[in-house]
């Protein structure tokens, strides 16, 4: 069988290491060149003469290496490769010429780089990285399909594209204000930042703006370039949840006349917003092989079920299910953690919390709009926030997961757990027996923490928190910057620990399936007063309870799928809409 051999130049140090790759390689030692050094003083490693024995991969200090079989893709099919020993792309999406196309595959697999290779910012190599790419052959290579086409207009300079890039709060950086940044789209700036629901002080400087302003902004710009192909990618991140409806119904006005690519990971959000979706499977930062096109329903139920059935390429081992059923309410004997009621007040706003209790063994979702209080709460209750009134519950040892994540120390994942092992406050069997394998962190453990990209630092820091002993754990937004299958797997792993545990978790996040497969109860903070002045926490409540709650506010109700039991959201005036509306039950059917 052929390989596909990757090195990952960003995580290779020629220099700090003895070349342990090349020095272990059984072929190098027969005598052949399998291993050598490269004309960028890295290892280049022959995919022909490799053997796939893995001694390199496990040799290598910096986890810079993958052998893989190559994929069962056609390599006639290969878009784009970067470089002999890099990721290679297999086939692409060609969007209709309305309507939302999603994309939808794990972190690595080639998402941002179809987008750049349809809007021409990249031109197809076809897998010939050491030649000029050239419009010309790529348009011979595409003759007679439907790629053609969309190339020809490309390479002319006949399609117009605009792009709302993944990461956002880079434009913190931009000295222009925000309507300054979305005028330079040449379009109604005013108009499009009151689309995105942006109309106050947009006079404001890109660096003022908060994480969830900066992607309404990004948005607004893309709006406001009169283009033919918008290419969408992640505009949930830093969104709550009023905000990720808002823009899903945007895009949708938006895809109503034009072409529309988006990448997303919130399932509920992508499922609602796009009409079809390719999912991509693969290897991350290998190779990413591009499905063909989905209706939504199908697309996600296949993501679900791990197994594309016109291919036969089973892409996960286990299936993700949902329960149609809200769990059932914790019996409120077991309560583990009471909480009075908490006051906090800043110089311009003011959040009360109810007080509460956590069940042992169970986890708490906590929703609502951003500023209303959320991370201030989990903060009195960490101890990093004195409340103003009310007094955390004294003798409750917490383990905490801030949302803003910075890798400090230059250390790896392996140096942290090896210094925290004689810690009587680190469980260093749980983290390497249960919080290693269940986050899939075995390949990063011995990067350096700040080359960490935002799912992996997110997926240790989650790690980190979890193997401290505690009787509360406190995550805020957990799910941030991981794709769905990360949350799909972050969502079970969090439960059972907290159940098998029987210990107590708080959890802000949202992504309605991460919070579906995590939660028992959630707590609703919503705004109170004029102007977002005050926020008000209430809760914990059963989930049906919750999500009444929530999504009543939110303005919108959910169905079941039949096959996945997955949440759907259903269309707006939809004859389940009005029935579920006119039963008070948003997210669960009616109590049988
Ligand atoms: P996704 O958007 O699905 O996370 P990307 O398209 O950003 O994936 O990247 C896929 C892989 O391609 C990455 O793992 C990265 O290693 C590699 N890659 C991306 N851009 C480049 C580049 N300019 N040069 C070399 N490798 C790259
Ligand atoms: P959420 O987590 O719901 O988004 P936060 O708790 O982060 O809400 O913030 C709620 C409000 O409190 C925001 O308006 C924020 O500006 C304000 N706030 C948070 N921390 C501080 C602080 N240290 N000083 C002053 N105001 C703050």
């Amino acid at each position: 069988m052929a390989r596909i051999a990757i090195l990952l130049s960003d995580r290779c140090h020629p220099k700090e290491c003895q070349w342990e790759c090349q020095a272990y390689c059984p072929p190098v030692r027969m005598g052949q060149e399998c291993i050598v050094e490269g004309p960028l003083g890295k290892p280049v490693i022959s995919e022909t003469l490799c053997i796939g024995c893995g001694i390199c991969v496990h040799k290598c200090p910096f986890d810079a290496i993958k052998i893989l079989n190559t994929p069962e893709a056609d390599p006639a099919e290969i878009v784009h490769r970067y470089g002999y020993n890099g990721f290679r792309l297999y086939r692409m999406p060609v969007p209709p010429p309305t309507g939302i196309t999603g994309l939808l595959g794990p972190n690595g697999t080639g998402k941002t780089t179809a987008l750049r290779l349809l809007s021409g910012a990249e031109v197809p190599n076809l897998g010939e990285y050491d030649r000029r790419p050239e419009w010309s052959r790529v348009l011979e290579h595409y003759r007679g399909t439907s790629l053609h086409a969309h190339f020809e207009r490309v390479a002319k300079g006949e399609l117009r594209t605009a792009t709302k890039p993944q990461y956002v709060d880079r434009l913190a950086e931009h000295p222009a204000t925000a309507e300054e940044y979305v005028g330079e789209a040449g379009g109604a700036a005013r108009a499009a930042l009151a689309e995105v629901g942006l109309t106050g002080r947009t006079d404001r400087r890109l660096s003022e703006l908060s994480g969830g302003e900066l992607q309404m902004v990004a948005i607004a710009r893309t709006l406001a370039t009169d283009a033919d192909l918008y290419l969408i990618d992640e505009p949930s991140s830093y969104l709550d949840i009023v905000h990720r409806l808002e823009v899903a119904r945007v895009l949708r006005r938006l895809g109503a006349t034009k072409s529309v690519l988006v990448v997303e990971h919130d399932l509920g959000l992508l499922d609602y917003l796009a009409d079809q979706a390719h999912l991509i499977y693969g290897e991350p930062a290998a190779f990413g092989v591009i499905s063909h096109p989905i209706p939504m329903r199908t697309a996600i139920n296949t993501y679900l079920t791990g197994y594309l059935k016109d291919e036969n390429v089973r892409f996960r081992s286990d299936p993700v299910r949902f329960v149609a059923h809200p769990p059932k309410p914790v019996g409120r004997r077991n309560v583990l953690v009471a909480f009075p009621a908490l006051e906090k007040r800043f110089p311009s706003f003011h959040l009360s919390v109810d007080a509460g209790s956590l069940a042992k063994g169970e986890t708490v979702g906590i929703v609502g709009p951003n500023a209303t209080g959320k991370t201030t709460f989990v903060r009195m209750l960490a101890g990093v926030e004195p409340p103003t009134a009310g007094t955390p519950p004294p003798g409750v040892t917490v383990s905490y997961k801030p949302q803003y994540l910075k890798a400090t120390q230059s250390a790896s994942l392996r140096d942290r757990s090896a210094a925290l092992a004689a810690d009587p406050t680190f469980d260093a069997k749980l983290f390497e027996r249960e919080l290693v394998p269940g986050l899939h962190l075995e390949e990063i453990l011995d990067v350096a923490l700040p080359d960490l990209s935002g799912g992996e630092l997110q997926r240790a820091a989650v790690a980190l928190a979890l193997a401290r002993p505690a009787t509360l754990y406190l995550l805020d937004e957990p799910s941030a910057y991981l794709d769905a299958d990360e949350r799909m797997s972050m969502a079970r792993l969090l439960r059972r620990q907290v159940e098998r545990q029987a210990v107590s978790a708080l959890v802000v996040d949202h992504d309605v399936y991460f919070l579906d497969l995590a939660c028992d109860g959630l707590m609703v903070f919503r705004p109170e007063g004029e102007g977002g002045a005050s926020g008000r926490g209430e809760g914990p409540f059963p989930m049906r309870e919750g999500m009444n709650r929530l999504l009543r506010t939110v303005d919108i109700t959910f169905r079941r799928d039949a096959e996945t039991l997955r949440p759907r959201i259903n269309r707006e005036g939809s004859v389940l809409d009005r029935e579920q509306r006119a039963q008070g039950e948003y997210y669960y059917e009616a109590a049988s």
